[in-house]
């Protein structure tokens, strides 16, 4: 078994904060928390719990928050970073266009014509017993080749065999699920996290498995497989070691995340990349259906208990869990529940939001955050434009 221990849910962290608003057109005596007055502005400590009641009694008042950001010298035990939108900039100027990223990823060094040959070397099962389905860890030989990657991207498979019609099947793509450097730190391999679909055909009841996904969790070690690409430029990390990344995953959607967890981490560990010293903060918001599916596990908490002040692990397990209506737990419940932070986060210039997993999951996030930006006056369909016309906004499902 590649992950084989089974503790603990959740694993997150909570503390008392303090936040300074700053809120344009209000009068001197709106009877506030100390506020301060500074050319035109009101300054308001308002104490974490107390956000929501703060920004709800402002708009009231007729007042504009125009930034939120945390007091110097919190003593809560909490990360710094969680707590610390410290770089908060005044709303308008998140919507700056910023430059593309990636301008030197490669893409697409491999083409389907002319795919890599690249033998598996290993293909282990994730998935503990009494969990559901099959997901297998798989890595690839790249030694022979040119093909280099970042952590963000995808590659193509093109399965053996031919379709219905005769043709040889077309590629499938997969997140690449380890660092540039590949899980040996030898830059000679490449990881993929890969669920084998299975379904039932609608009409005839038949169980049908997905070709690629079945191909490769039966792959035996040393068989050669056609390989394209790397693709894609939407999942890219930001170079800035200092950033907050807020990873959103559910089930294979893990694979990118676990491509920046272990750049951050691990391969800081092992000084495989001296121009990135990771000392932001990441949360990883992962929906699985069970303990056993949670992908990586040990992996996972090993991390977050090392880098507890620099890491924050929340699961949303859906079949074990409830969410406050009584009803399964799934990510978006997770994401409603810790909205009003996520949003402070989210203002910070320096966060960054990415999505990875099942299509649809965008619909919940986006309601959960509606809900905590309207608190504070803002548009969240507004808002999210701007993060993603600056990059700060990445969305990969399928
Ligand atoms: P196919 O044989 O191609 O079957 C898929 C088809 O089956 C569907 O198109 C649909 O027509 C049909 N079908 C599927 N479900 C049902 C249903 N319930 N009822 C009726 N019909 C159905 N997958 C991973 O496992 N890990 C990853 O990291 C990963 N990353 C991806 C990254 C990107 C950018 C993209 C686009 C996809 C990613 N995928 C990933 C999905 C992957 O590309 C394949 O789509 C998946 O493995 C299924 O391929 P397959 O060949 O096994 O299935």
């Amino acid at each position: 078994m590649y992950n084989s221990s089974v503790i603990g849910g959740n694993v997150s962290v909570s503390g008392n904060r303090l936040f300074i608003y700053e809120v344009e057109g209000l009068g001197s005596t709106d009877g506030a928390t100390a506020p301060v007055r500074q050319s035109g502005s009101t300054f308001i400590t308002v104490p974490y719990s107390r956000m929501s009641v703060e920004s709800q009694r402002i708009m009231r008042l007729g007042g504009k928050i125009v930034s939120i950001r945390a007091v110097g010298g919190d003593a809560s035990p909490a990360p710094a970073a969680v707590t610390a939108p410290a770089a908060t900039k005044p709303m308008a100027e998140t919507k700056a266009k910023a430059k593309k990223p990636g301008a030197n990823v490669p893409v697409n060094t491999y083409k389907p014509k002319t795919p890599y040959l690249g033998a598996c070397l290993s293909n282990e099962p994730l998935v503990d017993e009494g969990g559901v389905g099959i997901v297998q860890h798989i890595k690839f030989d790249l030694s022979e080749g040119d093909l280099k990657y970042v952590e963000g991207q995808s590659i193509g498979i093109i399965p053996e065999g031919t379709d219905e019609k005769g043709k040889p099947h077309k590629l499938r793509l997969y997140s690449i699920a380890s660092t540039a450097h590949g899980d040996d730190v030898d830059d000679k391999t490449v990881s993929l996290c890969v669920r084998q679909l299975t379904y039932k055909h609608p009409e005839s009841g038949e169980t049908i498995n997905g070709v690629c996904s079945t191909y490769l969790c039966n792959l035996e070690p040393g068989t050669k497989v056609k390989i394209t690409g790397p693709v894609g430029k939407e999942m890219l990390l930001p170079d800035d070691p200092d950033a907050k990344i807020i990873m959103m995953g559910t089930g294979t959607g893990i694979a990118p995340f676990r491509a920046y967890l272990w750049r951050m981490f691990k391969d800081k560990e092992r000084e495989a990349n001296p121009d990135y010293q990771f000392n932001g903060f990441a949360w990883l918001f992962f929906g699985v259906p069970k303990t056993p599916n949670i992908l990586y596990k040990e992996e996972l908490e090993e991390m977050q208990a090392q880098y507890p002040n620099n890491f924050r692990l929340t699961y949303a397990i859906s079949r074990e869990q409830q969410n406050s209506e009584g009803g399964r737990m799934y990510i978006q419940h997770r994401i409603a529940e810790h909205a009003d932070e996520l949003w402070s986060l989210i203002q910070d210039e320096k966060t960054h939001v990415y999505i990875c997993g099942l299509r649809g999951m965008e619909g919940g996030i986006d309601e959960a955050l509606t809900t905590a930006a309207g608190k504070t006056g803002v548009d969240w369909t507004d808002y999210r434009k701007s993060m993603k016309k600056a990059h700060r906004w990445h969305v990969e499902t399928y």
